[in-house]
């Protein structure tokens, strides 16, 4: 892109919102109107923004008229690799999805090349869809593991094997010429409710996704927490419990073991033969259904409250199909949370459902791969 300085951040903070007025953009960046009127026409010259509806303003009977992204100027690949599934969705400049594919990671099992097999993939999906490999702006990864400070290779994916020191960022760069950037898939989430999501004007909050696994990430003062070598937010391998059943991590108690879906379904199966869903037990106000919930919901509750003590986020956003199906698991953990966490941080926190749902990753990758581009 060859845009100045001041281009750049007005355009920035156009995508920022769903759309914005010239005068807005004057108060916000401090520039003058008529710099702001400039550098937007130049913007709309280059493509990079259009011009929407208009309102007549609060001013002297003068019309405001509002800009937003052209949608069609960049199109995206969001690549959101968890250890369970592998998803796939091409968006326009908006964010919008126009194509989404979703595959179990077990497809990849018997893959000896992880990613070859993983661009022949994309290659169908670019395919079945019309869409040429080179039309693509920029990709965005997200990946449930470790990934290197350089943010160029996947460590390590901890709920599957064989996904080792791999090279994705120069493999996706070589097979579609253009920008590639990486992320670890919480922090992608994080950006995504940042983004364009709820968390726009909170500087300090925590995403948490619960699937098969849990994916955890956190801004703290507008910047994602990484640590020294970039694995920081490991929430799913927090201790709960010290004599807890072993993790695929090697250690003992860690939340996975208490929070996903299917942990609490199997403990409630071991316990209990009267029906063969969790859901429909809870349904039914079974006492060992709800009992195996509360159970789950103060373990979350215990590690949520834990990081509150330590960051004191303003809100914490929640995701997962877990708590549409089992809402007692969520009315616990905030009890938990309410009664556990110090009482001056629990004053200023909430605790919400996410923005996207179940589409948090994907929204994590899209957004990660336009606020690169752009920046
Ligand atoms: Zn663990």
């Amino acid at each position: 892109m060859n845009l100045t300085e001041t281009q750049l951040s007005i355009l920035k903070l156009i995508n920022l919102h769903r759309e914005i007025s010239r005068k807005e953009l004057s108060f916000r960046s401090g520039l003058s109107q008529a710099a702001v009127t400039n550098i937007t026409k130049e913007l709309i010259e280059q493509k990079y923004i259009v011009e929407g509806r208009e309102r007549i303003s609060s001013g002297p009977g003068r019309k405001e008229v509002f800009l937003h992204s052209n949608p069609d100027r960049f199109r995206y690949l969001g690549i959101d690799i968890g250890g369970y599934r592998v998803r796939f969705a091409i968006s326009d400049n908006n964010l919008n999805l126009l194509y989404q594919l979703d595959a179990p990671m077990a497809d990849y099992l018997h893959e000896p090349n992880k990613l070859e097999a993983l661009v022949s993939r994309i290659n169908d999906f670019l395919q079945q869809n019309g869409v040429s490999p080179h039309s693509l702006d920029a990709i965005g990864v997200g990946v449930t593991g470790i990934v290197n400070t350089e943010q160029t290779r996947i460590l390590d994916i901890p709920n599957v094997a064989f996904w080792d020191d791999l090279p994705i960022v120069s493999t996706l760069q070589q097979a579609y010429g253009c920008p590639v950037f990486l992320e670890e898939g919480g922090r992608t989430m994080a950006l995504a409710e940042r983004l364009v999501g709820q968390a726009k004007d909170v500087d300090n909050f925590m995403v948490v996704h619960f699937g098969k696994g849990i994916v955890a990430g956190m801004m703290i003062n507008g910047h994602l927490i990484r640590g020294a070598s970039n694995v920081g937010g490991l929430l799913g391998h927090i201790t709960v419990d010290e004599k807890g059943p072993r993790c695929m991590c090697g250690n003992y108690g860690c939340l996975e073991m208490y929070g996903p879906f299917q942990i609490i379904e199997e403990k409630y199966l071991e316990l209990d033969s009267t029906y063969t869903s969790l859901v429909e037990a809870y349904e039914q106000n079974n006492k060992i259904a709800l009992d195996v919930c509360i159970e789950a919901g103060n373990s979350i509750g215990i590690a949520l409250s834990n990081v509150v003590n330590l960051f004191n986020p303003q809100c914490i956003y929640l995701g997962g199909h877990l708590f549409d199906s089992l809402p007692l698991v969520l009315d616990e953990l905030k009890r938990t949370v309410r009664r556990r966490a110090n009482r001056f941080a629990n004053v200023i926190l909430e605790i919400e459902m996410n923005t996207f749902g179940d589409l948090e990753g994907i929204y994590g990758a899209l957004t990660l791969a336009k606020s690169k581009l752009i920046s």
